[in-house]
């Protein structure tokens, strides 16, 4: 079995479609090769050799990949012209994680790999740049003994060992910059990382380069198992046997002097879409100079460098000075590096995210993939390439992921509420959107917040769950690539980089801008697409579908069979959807229009009604108020199908249970406290869920069946006078045997023929059921003969097909998560073996009965694209889901038919 494959000098032993095998970094860095693009030599040590180091341990893994790893190195010698582990000609290497996904968290790279105490002099001499060694050692020593050899700073408050190192040196000499730093300070700091490294870990640095090169190879594997990686790839849901390759490449260098520098580019904006070439680099930097945040970075091309000097409010003068664009200081290497970038997003068919160093004047590419970007970014994109004939319609359409779309859907500022809001500083539109929150300065305290911004110096992959639950990420350094803003793009967060004003104190919790103080808990707003930060809460509207995200979904329904409904109790929200591309309702609940303050006293009123006559006189109250709800949401999907529910939860939902509102309301309607009280004991129940609910409601209460149908009729009759069409669908739920629906349908039809020879006109109408007892899937056939349609309540049925109380089930599904008894939560994304099947023999069932009987569902499900894929293959006629989840449902309908 072949555990190493080679790439370099336009050749290599695999490909882009290695990735699984390969990682994404080192399919990509075989592509590349392949296509011409330079990029150093190395090779990649699989991911099965991860799998393997798991069960076989250090030792044996390395006999087992030994042979294969020392001819893999000679061939990188044989290439740059020298030899690993040599004293006088050393050849240096990094060794760099890559797993099949990009993920945060994996080890960090070890560059200038080789290096010790005779081989820096070598280099030195062989450079005639004695800096550049040390530098480079001083670089080695530090990322050895921190990702290696366990370095770590112990707590979030102390700063890492190496960098207190060097800050201590930074003040006995009174300089500011890594730069300033001189070559005797340079083996000064070496000396004094590999003493603390000592003091710390009680081991010595190897000096061994193969010894340095086996405990980095198997630092990555390990790092596969760290907890920064396990917490990302449950959040993912990433299997722990897809394990990550390593690749190991020789060293190119960007400190080689003012001729040298590295940098990150996107062929296209990340955070906006738009097509423009950008990127950031340092001169005479290696490695994550760029994306820490050390040093200011600068633009690479020279738009975007005037256009940060506008936001950063630098002169022009300053900029050329201080800050010039690669495109003017570099002419030639810009030429090159964007045409590999076009040749790239060209190869690819898809937005790159590269990394590149410069050595001595001589371009390198180290790295491609395609770039992580924002929802927005992302729909633009998509259409953007379309237009430029670069992928099909089918292509844009699959390009999209359903859930990102989320994003697009949340609300944005207020333009009225944000014009009077007061900007406390700008940084950089890392990553846009509007964020409102309280500080919190600290990662692992954001949970603590219901609405936290995060607020860093900068940001490294420890900060990751805090920035997941975070409403937006504000830090003081780091440019457009840096890691905060990078993976905020990712996770569609609001983020604003690199604002310089801002003074952070991590010990006393507080941030101070201009002299300003704010603490922990005080609230600002970030406006990531502007840079700009407020002080306070800035208010929010909600978000429109226009332009490319509009396009979007025009193009989807062009391709999609399942249609869309909704899930909405009002007009406003049967109006918010009707504007996403919803045709039509899948579910009224109607008892939500009974919570209103005014209503609830005459739902009250008719639950505590002792005799039926009490409770029509209630009802007759209700009456109006629901018709005229129902006369708003028929309008809104003027000549779509409504679907509204009967009443369908355990009547002591409604009753209060606090004294003081108990005593209001037996003084409300007259009667004593002690009445109330009886009657609330009464309505208590074991097992609500499983009780006096749904339809048993209606059978037990016929006239809370008359009273709805009457007012869902009346209230189609009237908009029918104002030209509206109305097609209403009376919906009964939780029906588990046939008579359970004949009797209510009775009721439906006695009182639907009542209202007509009232009203001396008639309406269509239908009449069916919700499939959300397991006993009404399994009975279809025979439900079938009498209902016009189904709907399936995929909650109720989750709920009882699993035997799982929804509203009980937090307590022990995250459990059944982590020990994957489950592999998603059955309530977000429909169980396919269980429910699934239930689903599929309801369907048949029915359908063998009634072949034109109309099918939905209409759970959470709706707007899960997973679920939605599934009805798709169900063949059923439409989802409902909630409205902002209805482009999301669109677009994944789509990706199902295609
Ligand atoms: P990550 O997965 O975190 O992006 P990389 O493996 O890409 O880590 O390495 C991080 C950085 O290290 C790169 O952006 C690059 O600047 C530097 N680097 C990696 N390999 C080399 C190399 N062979 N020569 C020079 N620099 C390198
Ligand atoms: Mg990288
Ligand atoms: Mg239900």
């Amino acid at each position: 079995k072949k555990r190493v494959f080679n790439f370099g000098d336009r050749k290599a032993d695999g490909d882009a479609k290695f990735r699984n095998l390969l990682g994404g970094k080192g399919a990509n860095l075989a592509e590349m090769s392949r296509i011409g693009v330079p990029v150093p030599p190395g090779f990649t040590i699989t991911t099965e050799v991860c799998t393997e180091y798991n069960t076989l341990g250090k030792e044996e893994t390395v006999q087992l990949i030994k042979e294969e790893v020392l001819s893999s190195v000679d061939n990188i010698g044989g290439i740059m012209g020298a030899e690993f582990g040599s004293d006088e000609n050393p050849l240096l290497l990094s060794v760099r994680s890559g797993a099949r996904v990009s993920m945060p968290g994996m080890m960090d790279t070890v560059l200038n790999l080789g290096l010790n105490d005779r081989s820096v002099e070598a280099v030195a001499a062989r450079t005639n740049n004695e800096r550049f060694a040390w530098d480079s050692y001083r670089r080695f020593v530090q990322m050895y003994g921190g990702v290696v050899m366990g370095m770590k700073p112990g707590s979030k408050e102390e700063i890492d060992p190496f960098e207190a190192i060097m800050e201590e040196l930074k003040e006995e000499r009174e300089i500011e910059l890594d730069t300033d730093f001189t070559t005797e300070d340079l083996k000064l700091l070496v000396q004094r990382f590999k003493e603390a490294i000592k003091l710390k870990t009680g081991n010595t640095l190897p000096e061994d380069p193969w010894e340095q090169l086996w405990g980095a190879v198997m630092a990555v594997f390990d790092s596969w198992n760290g907890d920064r990686a396990v917490y990302y790839r449950t959040m993912h849901g990433y299997p722990a046997n897809w394990g990550t390759a390593v690749n190991v490449q020789a060293m190119v260098f960007g400190n080689m002097g003012e001729n040298s520098g590295t940098g990150v580019c996107f062929t296209r904006d990340a955070g906006t879409g738009e097509n423009v070439f950008n990127g950031e680099y340092l001169i005479n930097a290696q490695g994550e100079d760029v994306v820490a945040g050390v040093r200011t970075p600068q633009q690479i091309t020279k738009l975007g460098s005037e256009r940060w000097a506008e936001l950063a409010r630098i002169t022009e003068e300053e900029r050329r000075n201080k800050y010039p664009s690669l495109e003017e200081i570099m002419p030639e290497i810009y030429k090159e590096l964007f045409e590999y970038q076009r040749m790239l997003e060209t190869h690819y068919r898809n937005m790159q995210d590269m990394e590149f160093t410069i050595q001595n004047g001589k371009l390198w590419i180290l790295q491609t993939r395609n770039g992580k970007r924002t929802g927005a970014a992302m729909v633009k994109i998509a259409m953007d390439m379309l237009k430029e004939g670069l992928i099909s319609q089918q292509e844009a359409i699959l390009r999209v992921d359903p859930v990102k779309l989320d994003e697009l859907l949340h609300p944005v500022f207020d333009t009225k509420a944000i014009k009077k809001a007061k900007v406390i500083a700008q940084g950089l539109p890392a990553s846009p959107g509007a964020a409102t929150g309280q500080i919190v300065f600290h990662s692992d305290e954001v949970e603590k917040f219901k609405n936290a911004i995060l607020v860093r110096l900068e940001t490294s992959p420890e900060d990751l769950e805090g920035m997941h639950l975070a409403n937006g990420i504000l830090t003081a350094r780091g440019g457009m690539t840096s890691h905060a803003a990078v993976v905020a793009r990712g996770m569609g967060k609001c983020c604003i980089s690199g604002a310089g004003a801002l003074k952070i104190n991590y010990k006393e919790r507080t941030l101070t801008i201009e002299g300003r103080e704010y603490h922990e808990g005080d609230w600002i707003s970030l406006n990531g697409s502007t840079g700009n930060i407020f002080e306070g809460k800035v208010a929010t509207k909600e978000p429109e579908l226009t332009g490319e995200f509009a396009d979007l979904m025009k193009l989807s329904d062009k391709f999609r069979t399942l249609r869309i409904r909704t899930n909405a109790d009002t007009p406003k929200d049967a109006l918010a959807a009707r504007n996403f591309g919803a045709q039509g309702i899948g579910l009224t609940r109607t008892e939500h229009m009974f919570f209103e303050v005014d209503r609830i006293k005459a739902m009250r009123e008719m639950i505590l009604a002792s005799t039926t006559k009490g409770r029509r006189r209630a009802l007759d109250v209700l009456l109006p108020m629901q018709r005229s709800d129902f006369e708003g949401i028929f309008e809104a999907m003027d000549g779509f199908g409504v679907t509204i529910r009967l009443l369908d939860p355990p009547l002591h939902e409604f009753v209060p249970h606090q004294l003081t509102t108990q005593k209001e309301l037996a003084d409300d309607l007259h009667i004593s406290l002690e009445a109330v009280k009886t009657k609330v004991a009464e309505l208590e129940e074991f097992n609500p869920m499983l009780g006096h609910r749904g339809c048993r409601l209606g059978i037990t209460y016929p006239e809370i069946t008359e009273m709805q149908t009457r007012a869902i009729l009346e209230a189609a009759l009237n908009v029918q006078a104002r030209g509206v069409i109305a097609r209403p669908e009376i919906m009964v739920p939780l029906v588990g045997t046939l008579k359970e629906f004949t009797l209510q349908k009775q009721v439906i039809q006695e009182t639907a023929e009542q209202v007509f020879r009232e009203r001396k006109e008639r309406i269509s109408f239908k009449i069916g059921t919700m499939i959300e007892v397991p006993r009404a899937a399994l009975i279809a056939d025979r439900i079938a003969t009498e209902a016009e349609f189904f709907s399936f309540g995929t909650n109720d049925l989750t709920q009882m097909t699993f035997g799982y109380s929804r509203d009980d089930a937090g307590k022990f599904l995250p459990i059944y998560l982590k020990q994957g008894i489950l592999n998603a939560d059955p309530f977000e994304t429909i169980d396919q073996k269980g429910v699934g099947t239930l689903m599929r023999i309801g369907v048949g069932r029915g359908r063998e009965v009634k072949p034109s009987l109309k099918i939905g569902i209409c759970g959470e499900h709706g707007g899960d694209p997973e679920s939605v894929e599934f009805c798709n293959t169900l063949g059923i006629d439409y989802v409902s889901c909630s409205p902002f989840r209805v482009p999301i449902a669109r677009i994944a309908a789509a990706q199902a038919a295609i």
